[in-house]
């Protein structure tokens, strides 16, 4: 009998309905004769709204209370989707996070699961029962409720099934699979079969949302090959996995796999930093201290031993940043710190670019073209990426993905 994990994000299970759907889906899978396990992300916009609720009552809130708060979102679902199999007569039970075996470490609002126990899983399993998990919680070694960061049910998903040992992992969302663009930009982007496990992690951590970057990741380590597929119709998705060496040779004149953009990229500067060692580490440190991740990083050239420093994060740490920027400003004796939010990412990804020089020259054209100017460049072996204005972000996908023959 075979194992499958099919996990459902929020929108999957934003209203009753869409809760019977998810229900007759699970049911589908077990009528075939499988041992099935659901992992459910909170109900739409649950968990967004509950933030809100807790910034109304302490623009702080401790993040003890808030991963209480945040997981009773998946609690719900859970509950509600066991109810809805009952109700067609089938066998489920809904288990919470600590429920399940999910131990984690003990920093709250991106806790990190260090295994799962998984024995209850398996014996509801075995009693026949569809079992359904609530992601994105677990439990710390003190009995504390944790979460495991946003979008975090695509990581308790893929971790269940290794702890579970699947034959299958399934990713249900809102859009048919991996998609060579945003489809609500591009008209042209279409819907990627297979894509490898790297790739997939640049395209998730560039902004393309269908995946938590660290699902796919713990995927790859494990070799787990992942189906992202819409939770609305049958079409089959696009597979992550490790593509095989023959799958490239044929597409081998596709030297990008995708268009990705972020919009939530905050850039701070700090003009006139003391160039002297340590001030780096001093910069970087309280940041990480804090827990911000740091995505690009440029240090400009040496002027009367002055020098700049800007770097990228994400939108949501603007307040810690500011923070931060003014102690640095002060303890270094720098000139002065720039935040800007009204700039985006916009990248090209493709493992074809380890073997095709140029991929960096045409980018650069392309946005040239447009009249596009680049702030900031960073790439890594399979990706490029620039910091451009926010207002130019749509120009330029669309420019992209024509001048790197997406377009279908
Ligand atoms: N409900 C959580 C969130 O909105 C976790 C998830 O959906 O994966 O981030
Ligand atoms: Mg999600």
């Amino acid at each position: 009998m075979a194992i499958i994990v099919q996990k459902f994000g929020g929108s999957s299970v934003a209203n009753a309905e869409r809760i019977q759907r998810v229900a007759r889906r699970a049911a589908e899978a077990a009528a075939g004769g499988n041992q099935v396990a659901v992992v459910v992300s909170a109900m739409g916009d649950t968990t967004d709204d509950l933030i809100d609720l807790a910034s109304q009552l302490n623009p702080t809130p401790p993040s003890r209370e808030m991963d209480m708060l945040l997981s009773t979102g998946e609690q719900q679902s859970i509950a509600l989707l066991a109810m809805a199999l009952h109700a067609m007569g089938k066998k489920a039970i809904s288990l919470t996070g600590a429920q399940a075996g999910y131990q984690t470490d003990g920093v709250y609002s991106r806790a990190k699961i260090l295994k799962i126990d998984s024995q209850r899983v398996l014996d509801e399993l075995n009693k026949g029962n569809i079992v359904i998990v609530a992601g994105f919680q677990g439990v710390g070694e003190n009995g504390e409720i944790t979460t495991l960061g946003r979008g975090g049910s695509d990581t308790s998903a893929v971790a269940l099934a290794i702890a579970l040992n699947a034959d299958l992992c399934e990713i249900y969302t809102d859009v048919d699979g991996v998609y060579t663009a945003d489809p609500r930009i591009i008209k042209t982007a279409w819907k990627i079969p297979e894509i490898s496990y790297d790739e997939m992690l640049e395209m998730a951590v560039l902004g393309a949302l269908v995946l938590q970057p660290r699902s796919v990741e713990l995927a790859k380590q494990h070799n787990i090959p992942l189906h992202v597929r819409s939770s609305f119709n049958h079409s089959q998705g696009t597979i992550v996995k490790e593509v095989a060496p023959m799958q490239k040779d044929l597409e081998k004149e596709l030297i990008v796999c995708g268009v990705a953009h972020d919009l939530h990229v905050l850039k701070t500067t700090i003009f006139g930093i003391p160039d002297r060692p340590g001030v780096s580490a001093l910069i970087f440190g309280l940041l990480a201290a804090e827990g911000v991740n740091v995505d690009m990083i440029i240090q400009s050239g040496t002027r009367e031993d002055k020098q700049d420093i800007s770097f990228t994060c994400g939108r949501d740490e603007k307040d810690k940043v500011a923070k931060i920027a003014a102690q640095v400003v002060k303890e270094l004796d720098a000139q002065s710190y720039l935040l800007e939010d009204n700039i985006a990412k916009i990248s090209v990804v493709g493992a074809g670019m380890m073997t095709h020089p140029g991929v960096a020259a045409i980018m650069f054209k392309t946005l040239a073209d447009i009249d596009c100017n680049i702030l900031m460049i960073a790439t890594s072996e399979i990706k490029i990426s620039c910091i451009i204005d926010e207002t130019k972000i749509n120009e330029a996908a669309i420019a992209l993905h024509k001048a790197f023959h997406l377009d279908r």
